[in-house]
């Protein structure tokens, strides 16, 4: 069968080996711990739940505009605003079915064949996808392990050719939970800004950031007006208010490009549901509420995060990790533990699921397949339970 040349580098997700092997123990009764998920482990907040219910018993069940309803897209460029401490148009917001759409938008309006993208490493699975899907050609680019593997100037300068268009960074990082320093973020935005390239910037894990307690990572909109490269900011509510099935995101960018992104995606899919824009809007909009709920769940992630690294450095002294500042996950190497049947985390994360339950991500789905993920968007007990179970493996017991 010939399909087109649209997706002749398109590849099914590189976590669903495991995840399958995992679906199908768990059929057979197996005991697995699944810590490979990238969702927050809450329940969406009842006041959100109770908008959409009044929204659709209120008949708010017709098309809306595709780039979203207008009060939504006010209240979330007044969210913003109050962030940049500026006012910003609200016509550059564009709600998305999830923040994955806001990224495709962004890289299928922005990119197209001859050119490169810079991808920030490890990167979130999907982005060099997005880029492939574009006929664009993604650049995977690492910073420095000792700092998280976070870029800085000299890694763009290097990566960097003629032909570069575009930059993809995340932070806070899944799968690293690293964090930009406000003056890190800014030196990136710079280096864009001074080639001229379009900094894509992904902070959906932007209210899950735990240094000096909990609260908001820097982002985009923090680092001064004249240090803005072009750029895209995607965000949504999908983590911070644990609504990943409800499919809203958005991006903020310059009004005339949130047309552009508009207009494809009047082609595709039209607007994200309409009950689920009515939840989003009570989301942005009951401050106190969204604020106790937002709160409550990164308090929680920020106790797992203790409690993860805590264990780890108990149970597998000595193994490294990346010392997550924000979002739910752990991510460490396993290649010293590779032998003759195991020579990359693809396989390790096989075994280890297949001999103990335990369910992660291998690094491959990141870049790098010395490394695995877990995710700590689970109870105590399971993190405990499952690091135990992984430094029995670890230690060959
Ligand atoms: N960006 C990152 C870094 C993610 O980890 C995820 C989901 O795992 C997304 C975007 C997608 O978010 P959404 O569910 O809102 O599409």
């Amino acid at each position: 069968m010939r399909y087109s040349a649209n997706i002749e580098r398109l590849q099914p997700s590189a976590t669903i080996a495991v995840s399958t092997l995992a679906k199908r123990l768990k059929e057979e009764g197996r005991d697995i711990l699944n810590l490979s998920a990238g969702e927050p482990d809450f329940d969406t907040p009842q006041f959100i739940a109770d908008a959409a219910v009044r929204a659709i018993r209120d008949g708010q069940t017709r098309y809306t505009p595709p780039p979203g309803i207008t009060p939504l897209r006010k209240v979330i460029a007044t969210r913003l605003s109050e962030r940049a401490g500026r006012d910003l148009d609200w016509t550059g917001v564009v709600v998305t079915a999830g923040a994955k759409q806001a990224l495709y938008n962004a890289t299928f309006c922005l990119f197209g064949p001859g050119d490169e993208v810079i991808v920030a490493a490890p990167y979130w699975t999907t982005y060099p996808d997005l880029v492939n899907i574009a006929r664009a050609e993604p650049v995977i680019t690492f910073g420095d392990e000792a700092d998280a593997f976070k870029l800085a100037p000299a890694d763009l300068d290097r990566a960097a050719s003629e032909r570069t268009r575009g930059l993809i960074i995340n932070t806070p990082s899944n799968p690293t939970g690293a964090v930009y320093s406000l003056q890190e973020l800014t030196a990136i935005s710079e280096w864009a800004r001074d080639r001229g390239v379009w900094l894509i910037s992904d902070e959906i894990y932007r209210n899950m950031y735990y240094e000096d307690g909990v609260g908001a990572a820097p982002g985009l909109l923090d680092i001064p007006e004249a240090s803005l490269a072009d750029f895209v900011l995607v965000d949504g509510a999908s983590k911070s208010h644990a609504m990943t099935g409800w499919r809203v995101g958005y991006s903020y960018s310059d009004s005339r490009l949130a047309a552009k992104f508009a207009d494809l995606q009047s082609q595709i899919t039209s607007n994200t549901s309409t009950p689920a824009q009515f939840a989003a809007l009570e989301a942005y909009s009951n401050q106190a509420a969204a604020e106790e709920s937002v709160s409550r769940m990164a308090a929680a992630f920020k106790n797992r995060r203790d409690l993860v690294t805590r264990r780890m450095d108990e149970l597998m002294p000595g193994v490294p990790y990346i010392r997550p500042h924000g979002a739910f996950y752990l991510y460490f190497r396993v290649d010293h533990l590779f032998d003759d049947d195991v020579k990359d985390s693809t396989a390790w994360c096989s075994r280890l699921l297949e001999r103990t339950g335990v369910a992660l991500v291998p690094g491959g789905a990141f870049g790098d397949q010395r490394w695995a993920r877990m995710s700590y968007a689970a109870s105590e007990e399971v993190i405990e339970e499952a690091l135990r179970r992984i430094a029995g493996a670890a230690n060959g017991d």
